[in-house]
């Protein structure tokens, strides 16, 4: 049977017709707690009213003009968004790859504009994730995603996670930047300790190469603090790529720069005909607003820590099938033994009526709304209970 559509998911039965707060609903009305939220996409849970008014006031008045004309909403967003962070300039994007693009094109022509057009080399490190356009799956270096789609590109050089004697003799003097996620999320939700974050971000100033933070999972409020190097203190990048959770469910990202990467992205150096569109700019600015009212963060931590902790117990009461929890702030996983998987053990979390998801690593991975809720904790981790217990191996 022919299909219109390419098949690059595999979606199970469930179709959703709407979204409210941490449920989502089929249209039979079923009910499901929303412990993925579309890949910490959906901080602010779904269907926000101040999101859904702010989207739906933009959409009365003007959609779109390309970036030939200003957009107001750009500038109120980006000053935001530099206001609370390292970054003084920000480029919109739609999308995550595209936000790394941005980031690595930003980070070599720092170099060119310097003199040094031949430091172009980006290192990362196994399990990275940054997206599936040509760039990412290049920078991400996962072989599973690069086969098949013609020779590797030149210029990227990856080391082991956690090796920092690969590190030291990876970064050169023809090392453009270090990219890597300072939680990854794909790879396994697996954190880069803090110290090592500082460590990185001085052998970086050590070698004269840039830091780029890929926080397009772990940015947002996911864990606890705006943005996830924020826990590690004096380790800032000097470029950063966000998406997912910055526009709670509308497609948005960015890519911020310090002044010194930014200022050389002048006309002609880089463009998108979408990014940055008012209706993403009505619904970022609610969100960033959200995400940097009083106290919401400060629920995040909270509401982590007790989700974090129950999950502790659920995975000792299961040590059979689980090796250990993982992750930061409301970016968790649940790290399976082998012989179990994690997509049967989302399936059976689904079939009890909560959504999970897989990462590598054989990792059940949850991202539920920042917004959750002890109730909601306590009922995804009696399912969770269950749907371990009925885990089988295969
Ligand atoms: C999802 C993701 C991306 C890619 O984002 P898209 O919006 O899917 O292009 C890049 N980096 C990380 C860390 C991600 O989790």
């Amino acid at each position: 049977m022919p299909k219109p559509l390419m098949e690059t998911y595999a979606p199970p039965e469930q179709i959703f017709e709407r979204g409210e707060g941490v449920f989502l609903y089929e249209r039979s009305g079923e009910e499901y707690l929303d412990f993925i939220s579309g890949i910490a996409v959906n901080g602010l849970g779904h269907a926000h009213p101040k999101a859904v008014a702010a989207l739906k006031a933009q959409a009365e008045k003007l959609w779109h003009t390309s970036n030939m004309f200003r957009v107001p909403g750009q500038i109120e967003l980006a000053e935001k968004y530099c206001r609370d962070s390292f970054a003084d300039r920000v480029f919109f994007t739609n999308s995550g790859a595209e936000a790394i693009e941005c980031a690595l094109k930003t980070a070599r022509h720092y170099h060119y504009a310097n003199g040094q057009p031949d430091r172009y080399r980006i290192v990362t490190v196994t399990g990275a994730f940054h997206g599936r356009t040509y760039g990412a799956i290049n920078a991400g270096g996962n072989p599973k995603y690069l086969e098949g789609f013609g020779p590797r590109m030149e210029g990227f050089d990856q080391i082991e996670f956690g090796d920092h004697d690969a590190l030291r003799a990876a970064v050169t003097d023809q090392t453009a930047a270090v990219l890597v996620e300072p939680v990854q999320g794909e790879g396994g939700v697996r954190e880069i300790p803090e110290v090592c974050l500082r460590g990185l971000r001085e052998l970086c100033d050590e070698r004269g190469a840039l830091l780029i933070y890929d926080e397009v999972q772990c940015g947002a409020g996911r864990t606890g603090k705006l943005w996830a190097h924020h826990w590690a203190g004096d380790a800032a990048p000097d470029i950063m790529a966000v998406a997912k959770g910055v526009g709670g469910g509308f497609p948005l990202g960015a890519c911020l720069a310090t002044d010194a990467c930014g200022e050389h992205m002048v006309v002609g150096t880089h463009g998108s005909t979408f990014g940055g569109n008012p209706l993403a700019m009505a619904v970022g600015n609610v969100v960033y607003d959200e995400l940097t009212r009083e106290g919401f963060l400060d629920h995040v931590v909270e509401i982590s820590n007790f989700l974090r902790q129950q999950l502790g117990s659920v995975a000792d009461a299961h040590s059979d099938k689980v090796e250990e929890v993982r992750g930061k702030g409301l970016l968790l996983g649940l790290k399976l033994r082998e012989g179990y998987v994690n997509k049967t053990l989302a399936k059976h979390a689904r079939d009890h009526h909560l959504l999970i998801g897989a990462a590598g690593d054989n990792v059940a991975r949850m991202a539920p709304p920042l917004i959750i809720e002890e109730a909601h904790a306590r009922r995804a981790v009696e399912t969770l209970d269950a749907a371990l217990g009925a885990l089988q191996p295969e």
